[in-house]
């Protein structure tokens, strides 16, 4: 809409360039794909990458430089609260006309969340996760948090966060992520792609930039590179809701990798977990838009007997986001994106419980309490609006 193009001018390098023209106290959140898709493309770390971004960002007048992976580690505990809560309520309840019904469905993924709310409408919404995206989680810990713990004045802060999509542009600049006298969690928002114009306009030479100390009040990566966390192609929501559920809700401990059992394609998989001869726990992840309407038809026939859906609208996830860098000369999106995952899951490869990540720990003791809290509700959850549409489009849709 015409709207959105508005926003999407607004959330532009230009913004950025200005705001720090201006002297505001900018600060950026790093993707850990955005930092994948820039190491393949100068074929150097994901490390690296933070390290020289962290150098080149600074120079132009960046106050901190900070990374999504940390939030990302928030969203997953308050996920896996959320989970218990409904998978105990839908147990208890008639399961269909429970407020809060199964399937949970995830909603870190911009694209799946526009189309549910302008195409689905209300029958899906109930079903959709209110746990923010890590995106706007950090937005609220700088925010809501930081600022404060440190004194700083908000009108002064421009966060900007690096994300492998468009879409994550439209999100930051939501109505329900303004606050206050029109301040925003995400002030704007930089694809991978932007931030490689950004280093052409200023004639860098990526590789030769010196590497940086990393800023470590929200960053999940130590010096040598070690993640807290949890690997994943797109954020491993499943899996760790998967594990916790096991443990929490049948006391039983899964020990080494999840085995996914491969459906249609690669981009629709599924999780069991069975005990005593019975299927007490069904999960999957969904990539893609054709996977992606498997479901919702699914959910439509209420043939849909999975209690947690892993969405994102891309194929292969937000390694292959519209805003990442694109292939080399010579270079098929398939080998591109088999490299990404190589350089992803390396990057990810010494990862832990998220419940163990000192820096959610620190916010939970400091900030957010316990999951579920007061604070966590306020904090860390949103709420999603069904585009109202006439009665003839609701029938063709359906
Ligand atoms: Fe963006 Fe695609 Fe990731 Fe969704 S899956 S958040 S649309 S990059």
């Amino acid at each position: 809409t015409s709207a959105e193009t508005v926003m999407l001018e607004k959330q532009s390098l230009d913004e950025f360039l200005s705001a720090l023209t201006k002297g505001k106290d900018v600060i950026v959140s790093l993707s850990p794909q955005s930092r994948a898709s820039i190491a393949v493309h100068y074929d150097i770390s994901p490390l690296q990458v933070f390290k020289k971004l962290t150098t080149f960002l600074k120079s132009l007048g960046v106050k901190a430089v900070f990374d999504t992976s940390c939030s990302r580690d928030l969203v997953l505990i308050e996920a896996c609260n959320e989970f218990v809560n409904r998978f105990k309520q839908a147990s208890s309840d008639d399961g269909e006309n429970a407020q809060s019904p199964l399937p949970v469905l995830s909603s870190a993924c911009p694209g799946w969340i526009c189309y549910a709310e302008k195409t689905l409408g209300s029958f899906v919404l109930p079903y959709v996760s209110s746990v923010k995206s890590p995106q706007q989680a950090i937005g609220a810990a700088i925010k809501h948090h930081l600022c404060q713990a440190l004194g700083l004045r908000l009108e002064e802060i421009y966060h900007v966060t690096v994300m492998p999509c468009y879409d994550k542009k439209l999100e930051a600049a939501r109505d329900d992520f303004v606050f206050g006298d029109n301040l925003t969690e995400v002030d704007s928002v930089l694809t991978t792609g932007e931030i490689l114009d950004l280093l052409k306009l200023k004639g860098v030479d990526f590789k030769d930039l010196e590497e940086s100390p990393l800023d470590r009040l929200l960053t999940n990566v130590t010096e040598e590179g070690h993640l807290y966390g949890v690997a994943g192609s797109s954020g491993g929501y499943a899996e760790t809701i998967f594990r916790h559920a096991a443990k929490a809700l049948f006391g039983h401990t899964i020990e080494g990798p999840l085995e996914f059992k491969t459906l249609r394609n690669s981009d629709f998989r599924e999780l069991t977990l069975e005990l005593e001869g019975k299927t007490v726990l069904k999960f999957a992840t969904c990539y893609g838009f054709q996977n992606l309407q498997n479901i919702v038809r699914k959910l439509k026939t209420r043939k849909c007997d999975y209690q947690y859906v892993e969405i994102m609208a891309c194929p292969a996830g937000c390694l292959n986001g519209g805003g990442q860098i694109k292939p080399k000369t010579g270079e098929t999106p398939k080998e591109l994106i088999n490299s990404l995952e190589a350089t992803y899951m390396n990057d990810t490869a010494l990862s832990t419980d998220p419940f163990q990540n000192p820096i959610a720990k620190r916010l939970s003791d400091e900030w957010l309490h316990e999951p579920g809290s007061h604070e966590a509700k306020k904090y860390l959850h949103t709420q999603y609006h069904a585009v109202v549409k006439s009665v003839t489009a609701q029938l063709n849709n359906w």
